[in-house]
Protein backbone atom coordinates (compact mmCIF):
# COMPACT_ATOMS: atom_id res chain seq x y z
CA UNK A 1 0.00 0.00 0.00
CA UNK A 2 1.14 3.40 -0.66
CA UNK A 3 1.12 6.38 1.79
CA UNK A 4 0.94 9.66 1.33
CA UNK A 5 1.42 12.00 5.24
CA UNK A 6 0.78 15.46 5.10
CA UNK A 7 1.32 17.31 8.66
CA UNK A 8 1.05 21.04 9.62
CA UNK A 9 -0.36 23.28 12.05
CA UNK A 10 -4.38 23.85 11.85
CA UNK A 11 -5.17 26.18 8.93
CA UNK A 12 -2.47 25.37 7.08
CA UNK A 13 -4.32 23.78 4.63
CA UNK A 14 -4.15 20.19 5.41
CA UNK A 15 -7.36 18.76 4.68
CA UNK A 16 -8.36 20.89 1.56
CA UNK A 17 -4.49 19.54 0.07
CA UNK A 18 -5.09 16.01 1.09
CA UNK A 19 -8.66 15.47 0.03
CA UNK A 20 -7.61 17.37 -3.74
CA UNK A 21 -4.71 14.81 -3.49
CA UNK A 22 -6.39 12.03 -2.59
CA UNK A 23 -8.86 12.71 -5.60
CA UNK A 24 -5.79 13.02 -7.94
CA UNK A 25 -4.28 9.66 -6.82
CA UNK A 26 -6.88 8.13 -6.62
CA UNK A 27 -6.11 7.19 -2.80
CA UNK A 28 -8.34 7.38 0.63
CA UNK A 29 -8.23 10.31 2.08
CA UNK A 30 -8.14 10.10 6.29
CA UNK A 31 -8.00 12.85 8.41
CA UNK A 32 -7.11 11.87 11.60
CA UNK A 33 -7.87 15.21 13.23
CA UNK A 34 -11.54 13.84 13.18
CA UNK A 35 -10.79 11.21 15.39
CA UNK A 36 -9.07 13.57 18.56
CA UNK A 37 -12.38 15.83 17.64
CA UNK A 38 -14.82 13.32 18.60
CA UNK A 39 -13.24 12.10 22.06
CA UNK A 40 -12.75 15.58 22.72
CA UNK A 41 -17.11 15.81 21.66
CA UNK A 42 -17.22 12.87 24.01
CA UNK A 43 -15.81 15.13 27.33
CA UNK A 44 -17.67 17.69 26.45
CA UNK A 45 -21.02 15.88 25.41
CA UNK A 46 -20.74 14.06 29.28
CA UNK A 47 -19.48 16.78 31.15
CA UNK A 48 -16.48 15.23 31.84
CA UNK A 49 -12.93 17.40 32.96
CA UNK A 50 -10.75 16.84 30.30
CA UNK A 51 -8.35 18.83 31.74
CA UNK A 52 -7.22 16.39 34.52
CA UNK A 53 -5.42 13.36 32.58
CA UNK A 54 -6.68 11.07 35.56
CA UNK A 55 -10.39 11.68 34.09
CA UNK A 56 -9.08 11.10 30.39
CA UNK A 57 -7.17 8.13 31.10
CA UNK A 58 -10.13 6.28 32.66
CA UNK A 59 -12.69 7.26 30.21
CA UNK A 60 -10.64 6.53 27.22
CA UNK A 61 -11.66 3.09 26.62
CA UNK A 62 -15.13 3.15 26.80
CA UNK A 63 -15.34 5.73 23.83
CA UNK A 64 -17.21 3.64 21.04
CA UNK A 65 -15.58 5.62 17.88
CA UNK A 66 -16.09 4.87 14.39
CA UNK A 67 -16.29 5.95 10.98
CA UNK A 68 -17.33 5.87 7.42
CA UNK A 69 -16.89 7.00 3.37
CA UNK A 70 -20.38 8.19 2.13
CA UNK A 71 -19.86 9.04 -1.14
CA UNK A 72 -16.11 10.02 -0.19
CA UNK A 73 -17.21 11.86 2.71
CA UNK A 74 -15.97 10.45 5.73
CA UNK A 75 -18.64 10.61 8.31
CA UNK A 76 -17.71 10.36 12.09
CA UNK A 77 -19.78 8.42 15.29
CA UNK A 78 -19.67 8.46 18.69
CA UNK A 79 -21.49 5.03 19.43
CA UNK A 80 -24.61 5.66 16.70
CA UNK A 81 -24.65 9.47 17.07
CA UNK A 82 -23.33 10.87 13.63
CA UNK A 83 -21.27 13.85 15.04
CA UNK A 84 -19.80 14.73 11.93
CA UNK A 85 -20.74 18.42 12.14
CA UNK A 86 -20.93 18.47 16.06
CA UNK A 87 -17.31 18.59 16.37
CA UNK A 88 -16.25 20.99 13.87
CA UNK A 89 -16.46 24.24 16.51
CA UNK A 90 -13.84 26.13 18.50
CA UNK A 91 -14.51 24.13 21.77
CA UNK A 92 -13.79 20.82 20.19
CA UNK A 93 -10.94 21.71 18.65
CA UNK A 94 -10.12 23.04 22.12
CA UNK A 95 -10.71 20.11 23.59
CA UNK A 96 -9.44 17.44 21.04
CA UNK A 97 -5.70 19.77 21.47
CA UNK A 98 -5.72 18.81 25.44
CA UNK A 99 -6.72 15.34 24.94
CA UNK A 100 -4.56 14.58 22.14
CA UNK A 101 -1.43 15.35 24.79
CA UNK A 102 -2.23 12.19 26.93
CA UNK A 103 -0.21 9.11 25.58
CA UNK A 104 -3.17 6.95 26.39
CA UNK A 105 -5.15 9.20 23.91
CA UNK A 106 -2.59 8.96 21.67
CA UNK A 107 -1.95 5.00 22.16
CA UNK A 108 -6.02 4.54 21.81
CA UNK A 109 -6.18 6.01 18.17
CA UNK A 110 -2.60 4.91 16.76
CA UNK A 111 -4.17 0.79 15.69
CA UNK A 112 -7.01 2.59 14.45
CA UNK A 113 -4.69 4.73 11.57
CA UNK A 114 -2.08 2.31 11.06
CA UNK A 115 -5.26 0.15 10.27
CA UNK A 116 -5.94 2.23 7.49
CA UNK A 117 -2.90 2.39 5.75
CA UNK A 118 -2.66 -0.97 5.83
CA UNK A 119 -5.69 -1.53 3.69
CA UNK A 120 -5.90 1.54 1.90
CA UNK A 121 -3.72 3.51 -0.49
CA UNK A 122 -4.00 6.97 1.45
CA UNK A 123 -3.65 10.09 2.11
CA UNK A 124 -3.76 10.66 5.80
CA UNK A 125 -3.26 13.95 7.47
CA UNK A 126 -2.95 15.27 11.01
CA UNK A 127 0.24 16.58 13.38
CA UNK A 128 2.64 12.99 14.11
CA UNK A 129 1.71 10.66 10.64
CA UNK A 130 4.65 11.33 9.31
CA UNK A 131 6.98 10.87 12.61
CA UNK A 132 4.80 8.59 14.57
CA UNK A 133 1.50 6.69 12.62
CA UNK A 134 3.37 6.30 9.48
CA UNK A 135 7.14 6.49 9.74
CA UNK A 136 7.73 4.31 6.35
CA UNK A 137 4.92 6.27 4.57
CA UNK A 138 5.96 6.72 0.57
CA UNK A 139 5.83 10.87 0.92
CA UNK A 140 6.02 13.19 3.86
CA UNK A 141 4.53 16.95 3.31
CA UNK A 142 4.92 19.19 6.20
CA UNK A 143 2.26 22.25 5.10
CA UNK A 144 2.61 25.44 7.26
CA UNK A 145 1.60 28.85 6.88
CA UNK A 146 2.17 32.30 8.47
CA UNK A 147 0.01 31.85 11.76
CA UNK A 148 -2.12 35.20 10.71
CA UNK A 149 -2.77 33.66 7.37
CA UNK A 150 -4.06 30.59 9.58
CA UNK A 151 -6.47 32.40 11.53
CA UNK A 152 -8.03 33.94 8.60
CA UNK A 153 -8.53 30.54 6.32
CA UNK A 154 -10.04 29.45 10.12
CA UNK A 155 -12.38 32.24 10.25
CA UNK A 156 -13.74 31.51 6.82
CA UNK A 157 -14.90 27.98 7.51
CA UNK A 158 -16.36 28.66 10.77
CA UNK A 159 -17.77 31.63 9.70
CA UNK A 160 -20.11 29.23 7.63
CA UNK A 161 -21.76 27.69 10.39
CA UNK A 162 -21.65 30.45 12.56
CA UNK A 163 -21.63 33.95 11.30
CA UNK A 164 -20.37 35.72 15.10
CA UNK A 165 -17.06 34.29 15.14
CA UNK A 166 -14.02 37.13 15.18
CA UNK A 167 -10.99 37.15 13.85
CA UNK A 168 -9.46 37.90 17.49
CA UNK A 169 -10.85 34.66 18.79
CA UNK A 170 -9.81 32.97 16.02
CA UNK A 171 -6.28 34.00 16.01
CA UNK A 172 -5.95 33.49 19.80
CA UNK A 173 -7.43 29.91 19.31
CA UNK A 174 -5.02 28.85 16.74
CA UNK A 175 -1.52 30.72 18.62
CA UNK A 176 -3.21 28.83 21.56
CA UNK A 177 -3.54 25.15 19.94
CA UNK A 178 0.14 25.95 18.23
CA UNK A 179 1.58 26.00 21.38
CA UNK A 180 -0.56 22.96 22.91
CA UNK A 181 0.80 20.55 19.78
CA UNK A 182 4.21 22.15 19.31
CA UNK A 183 5.07 22.02 23.12
CA UNK A 184 3.47 18.55 24.00
CA UNK A 185 6.08 15.62 25.47
CA UNK A 186 4.45 13.15 23.19
CA UNK A 187 4.32 12.95 19.49
CA UNK A 188 4.54 17.20 19.29
CA UNK A 189 4.17 18.63 16.00
CA UNK A 190 7.21 18.78 13.89
CA UNK A 191 8.07 18.08 10.36
CA UNK A 192 9.87 14.63 9.80
CA UNK A 193 13.69 14.45 8.81
CA UNK A 194 12.37 13.96 5.55
CA UNK A 195 9.44 16.16 5.09
CA UNK A 196 9.31 18.37 2.34
CA UNK A 197 8.36 21.41 3.83
CA UNK A 198 5.74 24.12 1.72
CA UNK A 199 4.60 27.19 2.88
CA UNK A 200 1.04 28.18 1.73
CA UNK A 201 0.95 31.58 3.06
CA UNK A 202 1.63 33.26 -0.49
CA UNK A 203 0.29 30.57 -2.89
CA UNK A 204 -2.86 30.17 -4.30
CA UNK A 205 -4.36 26.46 -3.93
CA UNK A 206 -4.08 25.95 -7.06
CA UNK A 207 -0.30 26.24 -7.16
CA UNK A 208 0.06 24.41 -4.43
CA UNK A 209 -2.07 21.34 -5.63
CA UNK A 210 -0.02 21.76 -8.73
CA UNK A 211 3.51 21.50 -7.27
CA UNK A 212 2.83 19.08 -4.52
CA UNK A 213 1.21 16.72 -6.99
CA UNK A 214 4.08 16.90 -9.64
CA UNK A 215 6.37 16.15 -5.96
CA UNK A 216 4.38 13.34 -5.14
CA UNK A 217 3.64 11.92 -8.31
CA UNK A 218 7.65 12.01 -8.77
CA UNK A 219 8.34 10.31 -5.59
CA UNK A 220 5.60 7.30 -5.86
CA UNK A 221 6.73 6.88 -9.71
CA UNK A 222 10.30 6.48 -8.60
CA UNK A 223 9.40 4.29 -5.75
CA UNK A 224 7.77 1.67 -8.01
O1 LIG B 1 -6.62 18.56 12.44
P1 LIG B 1 -7.61 19.10 13.46
O2 LIG B 1 -7.52 20.57 13.63
O3 LIG B 1 -8.99 18.62 13.21
O4 LIG B 1 -7.12 18.42 14.84
C1 LIG B 1 -7.70 18.74 16.07
C2 LIG B 1 -6.65 18.52 17.18
O5 LIG B 1 -6.37 17.13 17.28
C3 LIG B 1 -5.29 19.17 16.93
O6 LIG B 1 -5.18 20.48 17.44
C4 LIG B 1 -4.32 18.24 17.63
O7 LIG B 1 -4.16 18.58 18.98
C5 LIG B 1 -4.99 16.89 17.58
N1 LIG B 1 -4.38 16.02 16.57
C6 LIG B 1 -3.25 15.34 16.93
N2 LIG B 1 -2.69 14.46 16.05
C7 LIG B 1 -3.22 14.25 14.84
C8 LIG B 1 -4.37 14.98 14.44
C9 LIG B 1 -4.93 15.87 15.32
O8 LIG B 1 -2.74 15.52 18.03
N3 LIG B 1 -2.67 13.35 14.04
Amino acid sequence: MISVAIDGPAGAGKSTVAKLLSKKLGFLYFDTGALYRVLGYYFIKNKLDYKNPEVVKSNIKKIKISFKFVRNQQKMFLCDEDVTYKIRNGEVSMAASIISAIPETREFLLGIQRDIANKNNVVMDGRDIGTQVLPNADVKIFLTADVRVRAQRRLKQLRRRNPNVYYRDVLNMVEKRDKNDRERKISPLVPARDAIIFDTSRQSLNRTIFKLTRIVGKRINGKK
